[in-house]
């Protein structure tokens, strides 16, 4: 094995040396803002515990109710503790020269350091051990892992009990990493070696500690038989990899509509196979529906509400159609919740039932789930990144935890790995099939290749909208031929399309684009002529390098002087929106529809001619990219180490320099007529983002995917409002379809209310936020938890948070309040986990999230959930309204109701009472239209002060 001898430590044994696991905890996150409050330590060697430290530090700062809420440690506390001046020498002996282990060395390590206590110890993290031997794990906090291997773990967020924590998540760990192969742990060794990771330390302990186990695992491998470095069997791999054989479609007959009800009927085949079968008039309604509009060739829209059972009313009549026909039909839905539901539960039940009528066994119907390539791992790229000579540590740690992945997965879906934080996950682009070009080892196994030959071989694909989409965007050639197509949560298609059909460009993007080509380390001006060194270029293309880097300078300085006169029009033409606070994710921005009076302005001429010159100098960057490119290809140099990566880096540069290109040229000089720009810019950010997305998506839908297919179906359980698809027919274009609207079969009169108050202020009232607060407190102490309440604005929800939380933890009721980056899944995890909780969220709560049965009784909405005034989409399309509040923003508002609503009742057995907390639903004259597309609960108009007694009334 490589000995480690580039790092600065002496090598250290993972089992025989002593390490220390060290925790701190501290007055916030910033180390330099914040003080260390407490500091734990375990002294340990294998498994043999020797000695503990554990202190208060005394600091000037005064603790959050965040931090004491946190911790349990009190101001009184740490007031009292000893200073860290005196805390620090006791520490560094209790150090010495052993290992540190910490969860987050980052964050410990650096703390201490601007304590001015610095180590230059072996270091350990264990977030990042597992990060890379658990490359699946849910979850990698302390906590989550403390629980995974039963360790002792008594107080979280105290440090003593950290530490030890750390300790036993660090053995138990080490037990894993010791089970690796000897090719893998070397080919580890050797990422780290290129790297600064922080893992190196163990690496290198590991490396000696198991010189045994080369007896054991003789690098004897055929190097023909593997990807690069990678360490992956192909043949394996290859066996892993399930394929299809393409569908041959045949004629087929017409579905019999008799029988797609006999199989949802009492007595038929799913009631034989289905414990909890039950008829729903509305789901043979849907399914024969959908077979009538398959057999003739029509189009069909079905609204079906909760508890229909639609899933399988369109999957029945999808599969015969598709097995009579061998064919393949698409399923596209907007949501991973609904596609994971299709396949984990409703394709099941479909097998059973067609099983049930001797036309299936699951040697038949075949059902596909496909993504986009961005979710594929492609084998060459990662190999490529893998033979790097640098690697900055996210790259390191993320090829480790790959090479790890790779000796299991049948999928290489993106979807089966943990890649944890933003910077930690950066490193994905660089991996996946997105931009990988032709493979130059075909016959070599990959993901994506046999993703899509399963595709093209299944009656059913499971997809996704933006996969659809970007198949009509490309013109095919991302999912199998298809006549079929069933689109659920189809409310969603037009938002969708819209981002399909624009883009966002901005000043960054344009600037990284310029220096791939020149301008850092592995810019293709750079490595081009480290790719040939073995041969002479040719003066001609000499000259091509040295014009494109000077090109490339010019243009970054032309695009920042273009960008800045963008911002400053945009600056002088627009009124600073501020929404909410700095912290807000929609902190103070300014954002400028650039309308068609704006492009007759002077200033806007001006950054024309600014532009003009820009173009000219990209067109030249084109020809000397394409004059590259065709080198390397006339040359047939395929033999060349690298020069796929470098193919692949000119080929990349030119599609996004094209893309580029026609984008500057829209927004700047050849405006779509269809078109929506706009100029955004968060004011503490030099960021700046020019938008385009389209006015109207329903033409280009109607010429490029509906009137392409033979039948297409779209379904929801929110497509209507006020009873018609006027809405969604409007924006979409899809019409000439049959119209069915399937109420729930669920009695909601006796399984829910809708408590709207009288006595609460209008929205706009000072004294609204205190009002809804009290209501969320009162209801959520009255039902003990098991309250929702959603909210339209962060600014809002996190007042609602920072007033309530004492009250709550008074009461002992858990309150998890949403923020910007939270996962909605975490949440929702954690809200079924604590019985009394109270869950305060924003958007992502509005819909998709299930919280069945007893967990949810209450529902506040705060209010009507009307939509930015200022979002330039929206003011544009507006625009083509007579009556644009009327036609466009009651009817989308009332979908996003619907939505939010439909979260109380998932099932037949929930009862509980929604609260509606918005004066306008009762006293202007459009609630009626609200309160005419809700679900027809049992309405009751009181005060404020009756709201505990009808709480009680439903949910108990
Ligand atoms: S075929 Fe394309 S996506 Fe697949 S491994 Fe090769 S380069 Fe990557």
């Amino acid at each position: 094995m490589e000995s480690n001898m580039n790092k600065k430590n002496k090598p250290i044994s993972p089992s025989t040396d002593i390490w220390v696991a060290l925790d701190l905890e501290a007055t916030g996150l910033d180390k330099n803002k914040d003080d260390i409050i407490e500091v734990g330590a375990v002294k340990f060697k294998g498994n043999e515990t020797l000695d503990t430290f554990n202190t208060l530090v005394n600091t000037d700062l005064q603790l959050s109710d965040f931090i004491i809420q946190l911790t349990g440690i009190n101001q009184k506390e740490v007031d009292e503790a000893p200073k860290w001046e005196s805390i620090a020498p006791k520490l560094s002996k209790f150090v010495g020269d052993s290992g540190i282990i910490c969860h987050n060395t980052k964050f410990d390590l650096e703390f201490l350091e601007t304590a001015n206590l610095s180590f230059d110890n072996p270091v350990c993290d264990t977030w990042d051990m597992a990060y890379v031997l658990l490359p699946s794990e849910s979850k990698y906090s302390l906590q989550a892992l403390a629980e995974r291997f039963n360790a002792n773990h008594k107080s979280p967020h105290r440090a003593l009990s950290d530490a030890i924590a750390t300790q036993h998540v660090f053995q138990k760990l080490l037990k894993i990493a010791k089970q690796l192969d000897y090719e893998t742990l070397n080919e580890m060794l050797r990422l780290s070696n290129r790297s600064n990771w922080v893992l190196g330390d163990l690496l290198n302990g590991l490396s000696i500690e198991s010189e045994f186990s080369k007896a054991k695992n003789p690098a004897n491998k055929n190097p023909r038989r593997t990807i690069s470095a990678l360490g992956i069997d192909e043949e394996a791999l290859n066996k892993r990899l399930t394929t299809l054989s393409p569908l041959n479609p045949k004629d087929g007959y017409p579905l019999e509509l008799s029988e797609i009800e006999e199989i949802l009927s009492l007595n038929g085949p799913l009631s034989k196979t289905l414990s909890a079968f039950e008829v729903r008039d509305e789901q043979i309604e849907m399914a024969t529906a959908v077979a009538e509009a398959i057999n003739s060739s029509s189009r069909l829209t079905v609204e079906a509400g909760t508890g229909v059972g639609k899933s399988l009313a369109y999957l029945i009549p999808g599969a015969i159609y598709a097995l009579s026909h061998n064919k393949t039909v698409v399923i596209s839905t907007n949501t991973i919740n609904l596609q994971e539901q299709l396949l984990k539960n409703d394709v099941p039940k479909l097998h059973k039932a067609l099983e049930k009528m001797n036309i299936d066994s699951q040697e038949d119907l075949k059902c596909t789930l496909l993504k986009g390539r961005s979710n594929y791992l492609c084998l060459e790229r990662t190999a490529r990144l893998h033979s790097a000579e640098n690697l900055n540590d996210d790259e390191a740690r993320m090829l480790a935890k790959i090479m790890i992945w790779l000796k299991n997965t049948k999928t290489g879906d993106r979807e089966e790995l943990n890649l944890g934080y933003q910077t930690a996950r950066a490193p994905w682009n660089k991996l996946s099939s997105e931009t990988a070009l032709k493979c130059m080892h075909s016959g070599r196994p990959c993901f994506l290749k046999s993703a899509r030959q399963r595709a093209e071989g299944s009656h059913l694909i499971i997809t996704n909208h933006a996969l659809v989409l970007s198949d009509m965007v490309m013109g095919g050639g991302l999912l199998p031929e298809y006549d079929v197509l069933i689109m659920d949560e189809a409310h969603h298609l037009e938002e969708e399309a819209t981002k399909h059909l624009g883009f966002e460009i901005s000043n960054r993007m344009i600037r990284d684009h310029l220096e791939s080509i020149s301008g850092n380390e592995t810019s293709i001006c750079n490595i081009f002529p480290r790719t040939f060194l073995t041969i002479q270029l040719n003066e001609n293309i000499r000259e091509k390098l040295f014009e494109l880097t000077q090109l490339t300078t010019k243009s970054i300085e032309i695009t920042n002087l273009l960008f800045n006169d963008l911002s400053e029009f945009a600056r002088s033409n627009s009124q600073q929106s501020q929404y909410s606070s700095k912290n807000s994710p929609f902190a103070k921005q300014i954002r400028l529809r650039v309308i068609d009076t704006l492009r007759k302005s002077q200033g806007w001429i001006e950054t024309l001619n600014t532009w003009d010159i820009l173009n000219t100098i990209f067109i030249t960057i084109r020809k000397n990219l394409g004059d590259l490119e065709e080198y390397i290809h006339t040359k047939e140099q395929s033999d060349l180490p690298n020069i796929e990566t470098l193919s692949e880096s000119i080929n990349n540069a030119l599609n996004f320099h094209q893309t580029l290109s026609d984008s500057l040229n829209s927004f700047l000089s050849n405006p779509d007529t269809n078109g929506i720009y706009w100029i955004n810019k968060l004011t503490e950010e030099s960021e700046i983002y020019l938008n385009m997305a389209p006015l109207n998506v329903s033409k280009t839908l109607e010429e490029n995917l509906f009137s392409k297919k033979s039948s297409v179906i779209m379904t929801g359980a929110t497509i209507s409002t006020n009873g018609n698809f006027d809405h969604f027919r409007n924006n979409t274009g899809f019409d000439r379809s049959k119209e069915l609207i399937l109420g729930s079969p669920f009695d909601y009169k006796t399984s829910a209310a809708l408590f709207l108050p009288n006595d609460i202020s209008d929205p706009n009232q000072p004294t609204y936020q205190s009002e809804i607060e009290n209501a969320i407190f009162e209801a959520s102490v009255t039902a003990e938890g098991k309250t929702m309440a959603l909210f339209t604005s962060y600014q809002s929800l996190r007042n609602a948070y920072k007033n309530l939380q004492p009250r709550f933890q008074a009461e002992n009721i858990n309150v998890i309040a949403q923020r910007p980056g939270d996962s909605p899944d975490s949440m929702r995890r954690e809200f079924l986990k604590v019985p009394k909780s109270v869950l305060l969220g924003t958007s992502s709560f509005w819909e998709g999230v299930d919280l069945p049965g007893d967990h949810l009784k209450v529902l506040i909405i705060t209010r009507l959930p009307f939509h930015v005034p200022t979002d330039p989409i929206h003011s544009a399309r507006e625009e083509q309204y007579e009556n644009s509040f009327m036609d466009y923003s009651i009817p989308l508002s009332i979908i996003k109701l619907r939505q939010g609503l439909g979260r109380l009742i998932r099932t037949e057995s929930d009862k509980g009472i929604a609260i509606i907390l918005d004066s306008r639903l009762t006293k202007r004259r459009y609630g009626t239209q609200f309160l005419n597309s809700l679900p027809e609960m049992t309405q009751i108009q009181s005060s404020l002060s009756t709201m505990s007694d009808h709480i009680y009334y439903w949910t108990k």
